[in-house]
């Protein structure tokens, strides 16, 4: 929805014919960055650039911030121009400019906010980066009124509140930690939220443990590690968003642990969310592991069918919208993976009766969503494809994560890899994070390597139909 509105404001406001195309050309390639570089990216970054301009073979794309920019030059900007270019060849460049009057357009949660309050505006709060104020947005409706509370997450939930409510140091660090869509970071945020409302004096910084990389690496670069260590460590409260992909990365890690230390001794709150546990996450150094389950280590479980049913009620009301106690139930019931999915089936159902302007009922949902049911009917996740392999070829699961690079372990690994690319929805860059952090080239080498072999080896053929049929099976 947001993709379109904001395609929809580029192209009226450019100007003559030409400027409409490029406009266009910029709206379609963009529709294509989460199968690209993932949803998380997107999410993070590339949803708020904008298209400003076509200049004799340069489109001009507008970033809110100078961060932004410079973290997307350096990431995605030789990519996005090949992409570009295969639409239109009249492209011969990509101009990443920096224009803050441009709103950040998709309800982004903030990726860093200090505790600093701007009065006019609740959703802003402050980023420091190298002293300088960087306005960013936390998540408005991620506060606690609207997190609804089960079986599945009540630990969670009371230990965030816990640590929001308490002005001396509950536990530390409070690990939150639990699958993708279960909301970690809607309980970090309430607790920002929270923090700001009730003690304004306190410092609140959090940020994605992708950014606390970036600031660090860029601060090395920049010889500015002092302002760095100091910024960090003038905090009332820091909170770090998917720690895992922080481990493997031993100079971050490194400067993490002792930002964490120097806080700890000074009696400062630290929370962490990870889609692990410290026992589990993977390339941790043993110190770090230890020093992360000093605290309270709370996990949210997968919902269960009472939890999705209440969640779904509370956003339906928020809404606005009457939908039958049916349709909810059914919802509940075939949806189970994670609660982000379900809202969207939710948006999905609300935005399509709207448009229609017809009742939802339990026919326009299954129509609505065929899809969506389907590929649920039949998911299979990236761990039982990890775990199936394993066992097939008699190795560790353990090995689907390793650096080891032995044919008898990197041969199962790619098939794995393969099977996650064609068994399940992930993005080429969720898949390699899933095997211990690697590259998407990687995911994509071991997805050509296992085609290849597939037309070349009738054996290595059959092996594989045969894994394809026990995973789906
Ligand atoms: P995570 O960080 O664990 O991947 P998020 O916090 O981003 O998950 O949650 C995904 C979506 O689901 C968000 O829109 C969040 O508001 C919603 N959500 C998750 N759990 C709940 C809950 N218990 N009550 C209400 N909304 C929830
Ligand atoms: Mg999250």
């Amino acid at each position: 929805m947001t993709q379109l509105a904001q395609t929809f404001e580029d192209l009226t406001s450019s100007e003559g014919s030409a400027g409409f195309s490029h406009a266009f050309v910029w709206a379609s390639v963009s529709e294509t960055f989460p199968t690209v570089f993932g949803e998380n990216a997107v999410k993070n970054w590339l949803s708020k650039l904008h298209y400003q301009d076509f200049i004799s073979g340069r489109l001009v794309i507008a970033a809110p911030t100078r961060f932004i920019r410079d973290w997307i030059q350096s990431h995605f900007a030789t990519k996005i121009l090949s992409l570009l270019q295969e639409q239109k060849r009249d492209i011969l460049a990509l101009d990443l400019i920096v224009d803050p009057s441009k709103p950040t357009a998709a309800p982004v949660p903030a990726n860093a906010i200090t505790g600093t309050p701007t009065p006019d505006d609740g959703a802003r709060l402050e980023f420091l980066e190298d002293g300088i104020v960087i306005s960013s947005r936390l998540e408005p409706k991620y506060t606690f009124e609207n997190f609804v509370v089960g079986k599945s997450n009540e630990l969670a939930h009371a230990a965030a509140l816990k640590v929001a409510e308490s002005s001396s140091v509950a536990f530390n660090p409070l690990f939150l930690y639990g699958g993708v869509g279960l909301g970690k970071t809607h309980l970090m945020h309430a607790i920002a939220w929270h923090i700001r409302k009730c003690h304004p004096e306190r410092k609140v910084l959090y940020l994605s443990a992708e950014k606390f990389m970036y600031l660090f690496v860029k601060a090395l670069r920049f010889k500015n590690i002092m302002s760095f260590k100091e910024q960090f460590r003038s905090v009332d409260v820091l909170m770090i968003d998917d720690f895992q992909f922080i481990s493997g990365k031993e100079s971050t890690q490194e400067e993490f642990f002792h930002t964490f230390n120097a806080l700890v001794d000074q009696n400062r709150q630290v929370i962490i969310s990870a889609d692990k546990s410290p026992s589990d996450l993977e390339g941790l150094e043993e110190r770090m592991r230890s020093r992360l389950g000093w605290g309270l280590v709370a996990d949210i479980h997968p919902t269960t069918y009472e939890l999705r049913l209440g969640i779904l009620q509370a956003k339906a009301e928020q809404l606005g919208k009457d939908i039958p106690l049916k349709v909810l139930e059914f919802l509940a019931h075939k949806i189970s993976s994670n609660v982000r999915e379900l809202e969207g089936a939710l948006n999905r159902i609300v935005a399509h009766a709207m448009l229609v302007g017809r009742e939802i009922t339990l026919e326009s949902t299954m129509e609505v969503l065929r899809d969506l049911l389907r590929a649920n009917d039949r998911r299979v996740s990236i761990d039982d494809i990890q775990k199936k392999v394993s066992e097939h070829f008699n190795i560790k699961t353990a090995d689907m994560h390793s650096a080891k690079r032995s044919r008898s372990i990197a041969r199962p690994r790619q098939i794995a890899m393969y099977l996650s690319k064609i068994l399940t929805p992930a993005s080429l860059p969720e898949i390699g994070r899933k095997f211990g952090g690697r590259d998407h080239t990687t995911v994509l080498h071991a997805v050509k390597k296992v085609e290849e072999l597939l037309v070349q080896d009738l054996t290595f053929a059959e092996d594989i139909d045969l894994l394809k049929r026990m995973l789906q099976g």
